[in-house]
This record gives structure tokens, C-alpha cells and sequence, in this order.
């Protein structure tokens, strides 16, 4: 008899440990009484392919996948959902009749973030400031894009990396800008929204760049970095009397659409919930 009555699913990366994953899928396991397991699984680039088969061979109900497999999974699977498509990254995978799937969540945790935080954002918002050109980067533009936001300038410290983000969106109805982020002026901050998608203002990493400091009360401020919770920028965006926005919302609203297909109920996120991973946030 096997350990697992119900569906298991696993959170996949190299490390693995500090994946906060396991904490919200298990708490909506409990608090919707539902028979299934979710379970970090340690797996090094080696044993990818190997994982894989397990998943076609049914061991587990899917997953999420985490660094460093978010792009390099994608050429073992069979089926890309639009937005990993468009991010060429994956971060869900699901079973469906035999067919392997892989999912990008994370423009759809970034907008249900704002949306549940800022309900105008979008009318508000005609231009849109992303800091960063990686992986959250590319999430963002992406979700930001669907929305039709008119104008979206993409600051980096490479602009190379920045001018190859924006033209693998070209054809999109949003006007895609670049500019490097020393060359970030006061014009160029002039944005609606602003979104920091670099990895400045995390625990162990140096603070981003103040020239933000020129912000316009207008402006809604939304980190993406969640440890810790309030940075710099979000402290220094609410003494300019921006209205701002955490990462930790994002991480929530991007486990929904996962927990759903592998465990067949769709969770809520919920004040208790965010209480909950807070109060692990410093526990690695
Ligand atoms: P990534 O692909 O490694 O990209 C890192 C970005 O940060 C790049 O744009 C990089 O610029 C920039 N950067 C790093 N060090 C810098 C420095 N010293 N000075 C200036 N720029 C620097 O990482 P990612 O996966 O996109 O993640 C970025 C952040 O988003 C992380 O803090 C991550 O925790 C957060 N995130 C949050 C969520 C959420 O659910 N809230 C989801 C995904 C990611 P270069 O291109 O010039 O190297």
C-alpha cells in the first residue's frame, strides 16, 4: 500500500530547502480538510529528466518548480500553457490524460496581487516602471501586456538584457521602453507604477538605488522582493506618500491555479493565510 491516499504534489529545485511553497500549500490542505500531500523535493539538473518520468508514470499529481529548473524543465515536457509560452519559464506542472503540462503562475499572482491590493491600478496606470530584466521581470511585462498597459519603461543595470526583454515582446499593444538603471532620471520615474523585479532589497543583497527617492505621491510602489517584507524602497515610497504594495501577495495568488489542479479545490487567499507564511518568513 502506498504512503500517499491522496493526490502529492512537490515543490522541485536545487536547493530546495528554503522554499516557502510547502508552507502555503500544506495550510490549505488543513484548512479545507483534503487528503493530499505537498512535499519539497531536493532535485539537482542530473535527475530532471528522471523526475519527469516519475511524473508520467504517475508518482506525483505535478508540482512547482523553482531554481535552477524553471527554463531548463521546458524541453521535457509536452504542453506549454500561453503564459509560460510567452515567459519561457515554467513554474506549475499538472498531469492531464497522460499529457505533461507546464505552467507559468506568476504574472497571474503579480496581477491578482494588485488587483486585490490596488482594484484601479489599471486606470490608473499609463505607464508602468519595471526595475529588472530577469525571470520576475519577464513575468511582470507579461501580465502587464495582457492587461494593456500603454507604456512600459524596463530599467536594468544591463540594458542589454533589457533591450532582449523588450523585443521578445514586440507585437504587443504596450509601447516597450529601456533604459539603464543608472541612467534612471526623474522623467523616466515619472511612472504610474512602479515595480522593483530585482533581486535589490533582499536579506543579503545591497538596497536599491535611492534616485527613487523623486517619487510622486501618484504612484503606486510594488516590491516583488517579500524577504523582508518592508524594504527600503517600500519605506522610502511611503514617506514620498506612494501607496505601495509587498511581494509576499504574489507568492500567494501565484500557488491558487496549482493547488486547484492537483487537489481539485480552489484555495483563498486570505489574511490568515498571510499570517501564517509571515510568521515562518525568517525561518530560512
Ligand atoms: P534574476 O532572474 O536573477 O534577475 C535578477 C535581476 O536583479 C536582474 O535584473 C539583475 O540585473 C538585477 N540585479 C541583481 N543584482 C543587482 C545589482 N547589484 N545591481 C543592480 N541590479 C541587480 O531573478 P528573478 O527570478 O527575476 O527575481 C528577482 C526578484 O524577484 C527576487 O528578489 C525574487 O525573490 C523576487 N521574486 C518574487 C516573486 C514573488 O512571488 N513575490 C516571484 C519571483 C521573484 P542584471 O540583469 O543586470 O544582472
Amino acid at each position: 500500500m502506498t504512503r500517499y491516499a491522496g493526490p502529492h504534489a512537490v515543490v522541485i529545485g536545487d536547493p530546495i530547502a528554503h522554499s516557502r511553497s510547502p508552507l502555503i500549500h500544506r495550510y490549505w490542505l488543513k484548512e479545507l480538510a483534503l487528503t493530499g500531500y505537498y512535499d519539497p523535493l531536493h532535485v539537482v539538473p542530473d535527475d530532471l529528466a528522471g523526475f519527469v518520468t516519475k511524473l508520467r508514470d504517475g508518482v506525483y499529481a505535478g508540482g512547482n518548480v523553482t531554481l535552477p529548473h524553471k527554463e531548463t524543465i521546458v524541453c521535457f515536457l509536452d504542453r506549454l500553457d500561453d503564459a509560460a509560452q510567452a515567459i519561457g519559464a515554467v513554474n506549475t506542472l499538472w498531469v492531464e490524460q497522460g499529457t505533461i503540462w507546464g505552467g507559468n503562475t506568476d504574472a497571474l499572482g503579480f496581477l491578482a496581487n494588485l488587483d486585490a491590493a490596488m482594484p484601479n491600478w489599471q486606470t490608473e496606470t499609463q505607464t508602468a516602471l519595471v526595475l529588472g530584466a530577469g525571470g520576475a521581470a519577464r513575468a511582470v511585462i507579461y501580465g502587464l501586456t495582457t492587461r494593456g498597459v500603454p507604456r512600459i519603461v524596463i530599467a536594468n543595470r544591463s540594458l542589454d538584457r533589457a533591450t532582449a526583454l523588450a523585443e521578445s515582446f514586440n507585437g504587443q499593444d504596450s509601447d516597450l521602453i529601456t533604459v539603464a538603471m543608472a541612467d534612471l532620471s526623474p522623467a523616466a520615474v515619472d511612472a504610474d507604477l512602479i515595480i522593483n523585479a530585482t533581486s535589490l532589497g533582499m536579506i543579503g543583497k545591497p538596497p536599491l538605488d535611492s534616485d527613487l527617492s523623486i517619487l510622486s505621491p501618484n504612484t503606486i510602489v510594488n516590491d516583488l522582493v517579500y524577504v523582508p517584507l518592508e524594504t527600503d524602497l517600500l519605506t522610502t515610497a511611503r514617506a514620498a506618500g506612494c501607496r505601495t504594495v509587498d511581494g509576499l501577495g504574489m507568492l500567494l495568488h501565484q500557488a491558487v491555479p496549482g493547488f486547484e489542479r492537483w487537489f481539485g479545490t480552489r484555495p483563498a487567499v486570505t489574511g490568515d493565510l498571510r499570517r501564517h507564511i509571515v510568521a515562518h518568513l525568517g525561518d530560512g
